[in-house]
């Protein structure tokens, strides 16, 4: 049976619980064994599909279909396990799931509570679909004395009794703040925290402080004390210039020395940093670099586009150059400044996006990197916004459009009939708008001697998807005649993938999310190459 890792967070968010999860089960699997890894969000979305990125960020899509929390990102960009669907829980699907087998009178006339019938859901998620796993590193959204977090501390509470506390570890990862005005570090929301999660049953067995600077060996000492934990399980976690070093730096206070002792188990080889360490250099010594334009509705939000920025950085990791993102709100951005807005960029990227606002400040972007040859990649939204701008200047449809947005018009995008003949609910209507939409991985073909092909090194591809539109491919010979092949389709041929531009130096777009897939001990190709055609661009 594998041995449970739960990680809960106290004082504040955004403490970097999602990091710290990835960078630990990085850890344990270069010592040799097998990991997975799960997050519990408290909140009532039955999941993160339908809610804004301003709101939440990213929506992380998984090989499987799920629409999931950012944090799954990193855990797959650290580890490089895929994430399924079963990794990713929410309140709202707990009590759907529960309230579903209640209309079916499953709970035998019992009066159905929050102990046990909310709880057991939960165990039974933390449990369901693992084998061969040695560690599951389960992370709660949320923090220790949020309302909606309680069902979960309470449900992981009693999954440790249940299987035996040899087998079940808590870090509990908190903020040791700096005080500027006395100098000072304070040790007491710590206390707190820990006094919080102790008076709901759970005493941590790590504590993972999250600090400015170097936590003094008498403040750890504190800690170890009034929270109860051995010394050597305060751990500290110091800012990093880069995400990258975060496995290094728990490497260095022990963290995964201290999980493999707790459970009384050897490891089987050291850790492997070497990895790490490479691309930390690259990252902060690195003297060039180029500018990416990124054209989208939430780019005030950094983690709105998550994946994407890391992607981005990756390609840079790849041809050794810092990549400076220049964010554009394209719902802001006029016409009539492009040119001076774009002028000193070496590559512009439109991601992916839903709905009409600041699509015309788009199209109009990507006439200017076609017109004046700068290196353009399309995501998603971004390629369909390619076509229409194509279909618009070179195929003379002035009315070319999408039906996301336009009534009237010519769809050259629009709903995909194909799936509708096949008889698949795939169309969403107002009432209900989550899980509609083509989502996870699919296969796709590329087109022989095509620049795609050369990028991929392979015929058949598998990208992530997340879309309701698709290019009607009936234009297919229109395009392609006026030089912008449909150089990746579906393997029915039925569904453009990936167009490309003949005569321009690097000028694609994809209708999947490449960027779900890099990593940054594997960048993907598509995302290198976009940064090496930037770089060759000036
Ligand atoms: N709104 C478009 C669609 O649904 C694109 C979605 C996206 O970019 N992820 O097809």
């Amino acid at each position: 049976m594998a041995r449970y890792i739960f990680v809960t967070g106290g004082v504040v968010s955004s403490l970097g619980k999602g990091l710290s999860s990835a960078s630990l089960a990085y850890l344990l699997q270069s010592r040799g064994y097998k990991v997975r890894l799960r997050k519990l969000d408290p909140y009532l979305n039955v999941d993160p599909g339908t809610m804004s990125p301003f709101q939440h960020g990213e929506v992380f899509v998984t090989d499987d279909g799920a629409e999931t929390d950012l944090d799954l990102g990193h855990y797959e960009r650290f580890s490089g396990v895929t994430a399924k669907k079963t990794d990713n829980i929410t309140t709202g699907k707990i009590y759907s799931d529960v309230l579903r087998k209640e209309r079916k009178g499953q709970y035998l006339g019992k009066t159905v509570q929050v102990i046990p019938h909310i709880t057991d859901r939960i165990k039974e998620f933390i449990k369901h679909d693992t084998s061969k796993e040695d560690f599951v590193i389960c992370e709660i959204g949320g923090i220790v004395g949020d309302i909606e977090s309680l069902p979960f501390v309470e449900a992981i509470r009693q999954f440790s009794n249940d299987i035996g506390k040899k087998n079940a570890l808590f870090i509990h990862l908190t903020l040791v703040p700096y005080l500027k005005a006395s100098d000072e570090i304070k040790t007491k929301p710590t206390q707190h925290s820990v006094k919080e999660l102790r008076s709901i049953g759970i005493q941590p067995d790590i504590i993972i402080c999250r600090s400015e600077r170097p936590i003094p060996l008498e403040h750890r000492k504190k800690i170890s004390l009034f929270c109860n934990v051995d010394i050597k399980n305060v751990i500290e976690t110091v800012d990093v210039k880069t995400i990258y070093e975060a496995p290094i730096s728990f490497a260095k206070e022990k963290l995964d020395v201290q999980v493999l002792n707790y459970f009384k188990i050897k490891s089987k080889k050291s850790n492997n940093l070497t990895p790490w360490k490479r691309i930390t250099k690259i990252t902060l010594n690195t003297k060039r670099h180029v500018n990416i334009a990124i054209i989208g509705k939430y780019v005030e939000l950094k983690d709105a586009y998550k994946s994407l920025d890391e992607a981005l950085t990756h390609g840079g990791i790849s041809n050794n150059l810092k990549v400076n993102l220049i964010r554009i709100d394209s719902e802001k951005l006029k016409v009539s400044e492009i040119k001076n807005k774009l002028k000193n960029v070496s590559g512009i990227l439109i991601p992916g996006g839903f709905g009409k606002r600041g699509t015309e400040g788009k199209i109009e972007a990507i006439r200017y990197a076609r017109v004046n040859k700068i290196p353009f990649l399309g995501i998603c939204y971004g390629m369909q916004m390619a076509i229409i701008e194509f279909a618009r200047n070179q195929l003379k449809i002035k009315k070319a459009t999408s039906s996301e947005f336009d009534k009237v018009g010519v769809h050259i995008i629009g709903l995909m009939h194909e799936w509708e003949k096949s008889g698949r609910k795939v169309k969403g209507t107002d009432k209900d708008l989550g899980g509609t939409m083509r989502l996870g991985s699919y296969n796709a073909i590329l087109k022989d001697k095509s620049k795609i092909r050369d990028i991929y090194k392979s015929r058949l591809i598998k990208e992530r998807h997340r879309h309701r539109y698709e290019v009607d491919i009936s234009y297919k010979e229109k395009f392609e005649k006026k030089g912008l092949i449909f150089s990746g389709l579906s393997p029915d041929h039925k569904l453009p993938e990936i167009i490309e531009l003949k005569n321009h130096p690097w000028f694609i777009g994809v209708q999947f999310h490449p960027e779900f897939k890099s990593r940054p001990l594997n960048p993907h190709p598509l995302f290198s190459s976009f940064i090496k055609a930037a770089k060759n661009h000036r």
